[in-house]
């Protein structure tokens, strides 16, 4: 990326709030405060600023009102905060911060004054709640002496007043009410700014440290100087005050509508953060999904198997804990939109979790939003049903922000990071800028759709930048990581290879894993299950042959579009009625989205006409089950099944194809029906391959399912089960980790 980019957008962002600090950072120390002051050129580059659109601009400072107003006098749109966010002024009057706050430290400040009248150029500063003790000017000689009698008097009297601080600022010591702090600005600029703002927060100082601790993970805070070598909450660096300065005058260009604003010396990343400070070691493999799985106690490879645990946590699990990793992610819970992200541990699970809350507003707009109803429906190749939103881009850029910001201190900056699915696209960039340098993946759980669909995302091209920033992408199938290829070949200014993009001087592998499931389990089961309530069922649809349908509700599953099918079949085929039953179990799934809750009601309308149409007294076409059921009760009802129905639009991979497939008696089995469009398909080619699309075609390929002769079932099936056996979720989480290891000998 070119490092510009970041802040064109942000120079381009609307609404966009800017807060800076002004003495250390703007304008240089002077020996005395009165002495330092804002020079014309310095006022003309802010009132350039804040006179543009979209823009809310706030000097920040430790100074007096009248000393603010002053200096300020003439810029009527720059918004002001003095005395470390004690009092404000937005354009009217000023007026008092509304925390509570302490009585003025009287008796502390004429302690103060006395030691520094003994002092040649110490002088005390009184502010309506701190007193601040000046010796930028203190001979060599006299200053230890000094600082170490003020520190001590100052210690002491906080002790007796808790509501106060001791503050080590620039040259200057001070005693501060703790509710005197520069972040309160931080929440009022942001809410001057209005909805979706982004802030740029300049300072160099100690006290600057709270503004830069309350920044957003779409906000960009920038230190200024060298912070005397303590470490700094900012994110960014910029040399001193002439540059932050040169840098608000390309701010502004860049936000008129000037072509190419002149170059300058934009801010550089901060130097790497220790990592891995959370734990004693550092992490060996950090795993990131957008949710977290349910674990709270240790599973065991043995629980794995019995246990209802998704086909994800059996293939991770195992790798994580080999590796001593960890797996971060949301923990399902919101959080209030004000609250700060802060991110929980749990180390007795296994693997070892990590997580956070999500604001509200975040979870609506990046996870219902732009994840669930854009890049859901459009990566199937339904874009009839996906829409765009900024105010949901932006919450995803955000929230991957966030993400990236939790991350990066649980693992060592050297280990690889294994980054899950769509949610997370813009995470690499963001680990980068904060300084992670080991081997990062992507893995995609969904389809990766053609070109034409992909471009036809407003921020297609964002994406795939933020896709080139991983050193390995992978995908299910050979088909999904060519569409990938194509859309880069397409889309961006990378050289396209087989395997491989070259972007911007890095190497980004493209690799085929498809996922798979832990076979064994499916089979144990199917062989030993007697679960009464799967018996009832069983024995209700006999003496009739079973066509089984089991997904999530979801609309990209065709469970309306196979239910059609089988309404024609039996239209088609009046022998077969009271000979064949189906049984569609549908899982509840993100019920609370319009769509999800339409698609229910097509489902149940379907279902009641089949039945209604060809259902006599003693058989019942479809029965429907809208509830999930463990693992072990599917493989019994696997097992029965004549014909599994997999007839997803669109599908990643689809497990429940593999699972069926490994269910089977090898000597009596069932026949899979399974859509072209599921990933499976590219494998799984022994299966009776359908179009989900085709009523007609689905209708007579279920005929031909119903009708296959035992020796051919018998010889796809065990073609079938290779292919499960073969590629299962071990060999695809192994096979995945060898292949990002391997980025780091690149
Ligand atoms: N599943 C389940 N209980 C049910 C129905 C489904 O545990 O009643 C599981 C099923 O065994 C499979 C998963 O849900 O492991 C569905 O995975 P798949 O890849 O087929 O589709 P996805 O839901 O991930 O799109």
């Amino acid at each position: 990326m070119n490092p510009s980019d970041p802040w064109i957008a942000l120079a381009r962002h609307a609404p966009l709030g800017i807060l800076s600090d002004l003495d250390g950072t703007l304008i240089p120390f002077a020996p005395r405060p009165e002495e330092a002051r804002p020079g014309p050129h310095v006022l003309s580059a802010l009132a350039d600023l804040a006179r543009l659109p979209g823009t809310s601009l706030a000097i920040v400072s430790g100074r007096r009102r009248e000393e603010l107003d002053r200096l300020l006098a003439g810029l009527p749109a720059v918004s002001l905060v003095a005395e470390h966010g004690a009092w404000r002024r937005g354009g009217g009057a000023w007026e008092a911060a509304p925390t509570p706050l302490a009585t003025p430290p009287e008796a502390i400040a004429r302690e103060l004054e006395a030691l520094a009248a003994g002092v040649k150029k110490a002088f005390v500063e009184r502010k309506s709640w701190s007193a601040c003790l000046h010796f930028r000017e203190v001979s060599r000689r006299e200053k230890p002496a000094l600082v170490v009698a003020a520190q001590a008097a100052v210690g002491e009297w906080v002790k007796a007043h808790p509501e106060y601080e001791l503050l080590e600022a620039a040259e200057a010591l001070e005693v501060r009410a703790i509710a005197m702090r520069k972040s309160n600005a931080v929440a009022w600029l942001r809410d001057r700014a209005g909805t979706g703002a982004r802030l740029l927060l300049l300072g160099d100082d100690v006290t600057d440290e709270d503004m830069f601790r309350a920044a957003g993970p779409g906000d960009e805070p920038v230190i200024v100087g060298a912070a005397g070598g303590r470490s700094t909450a900012a994110r960014w660096r910029l040399a001193g005050p002439n540059e932050a300065l040169a840098f608000l005058q390309w701010l502004t260009e860049a936000r008129s509508d000037r072509p190419t604003p002149a170059p300058v010396a934009l801010p550089v990343p901060v130097a790497i953060r220790p990592k891995g400070r959370r734990g004693d070691a550092p992490r060996r493999l950090l795993v990131i999904s957008n949710r977290l799985p349910e674990l709270r106690s240790p599973v065991s490879p043995e629980e794995v198997r019995k246990r209802n645990v998704g086909g994800l946590v059996s293939a991770l699990e195992p790798v994580l804990s080999k590796r001593g990793g960890m797996w971060f992610g949301w923990n399902g819970r919101t959080a209030p939109a004000d609250a700060p992200p802060s991110v929980g541990l749990s180390e007795n699970t296994s693997p070892a979790l990590a997580w956070l809350e999500l604001p509200q507003q975040s979870y609506d707009r990046y996870y219902n939003g732009f994840c669930n109803r854009s890049l859901w429906p459009l990566f199937h190749t339904l874009p009839g049903r996906a829409r765009f939103a900024d105010a949901e881009w932006e919450a995803y850029v955000r929230v991957n922000a966030m993400y990236g910001a939790a991350a990066c201190d649980l693992v060592g900056a050297d280990s690889p990071v294994w980054v899950h699915d769509y949610h997370l696209y813009l995470l690499a960039s963001e680990l980068r800028r904060l300084g992670h340098r080991g081997p990062i993946g992507h893995f995609l759980h969904i389809p990766f759709p053609s070109v034409d669909v992909f471009s036809m995302i407003p921020w297609a091209e964002q994406l795939l930048e933020g896709m080139l920033e991983f050193d390995l992408v992978g995908f299910h199938t050979r088909r999904f990581a060519e569409n990938f290829l194509q859309a880069v070949g397409a889309l961006s200014p990378a050289v396209v290879g087989d395997d491989a993009v070259e972007h911007r001087g890095r190497r980004v592998r493209v690799g085929v894993f498809p996922i798979g499931i832990v076979p064994e389990g499916f089979q144990e089961a199917a062989d030993s299950e007697t679960a009464a309530e799967i018996t009832a069922l069983l024995q209700a649809t006999a003496p009739a042959k079973l066509v089984l349908g089991v997904d999530r509700l979801d609309y990209t599953k065709g469970i309306p579009e196979r239910l059609e099918a089988f309404g024609r079949f039996l239209e088609c085929n009046p022998a077969w009625k009271g000979r064949v039953s189906m049984v569609q179990v549908s899982v509840p799934s993100r019920a609370d989205v319009p769509e999800y809750a339409e698609q229910r009601q097509r489902i149940e309308n379907l279902v009641g006409r089949i039945n209604g149409e060809h259902g006599e007294a003693h058989w019942v076409p479809v029965r429907y089950l809208y509830r999930s059921y463990p693992h072990r009760h599917l493989a019994q009802l696997y097992r029965a099944a004549d014909v599994a129905m997999v007839t997803p639009l669109r599908d990643g991979m689809n497990l429940v194809a593999k699972e069926f497939v490994a269910a089977q008696d090898p000597a009596r089995p069932g026949v899979l029906m399974l859509s072209r469009f599921a990933g499976a398909a590219e494998e799984m080619k022994e299966a009776l391959l359908t179009n989900p699309w085709h009523t007609d075609g689905m209708a007579r390929d279920l005929l031909r399912a119903l009708e296959m002769p035992e020796e051919e079932r018998r010889a796809r099936h065990a073609k079938l089960a290779a292919c499960v056996a073969q590629t299962t979720a071990a060999t695809w989480a192994e096979g995945f980790l060898a292949a990002l290891e391997a980025c780091r000998s690149v």
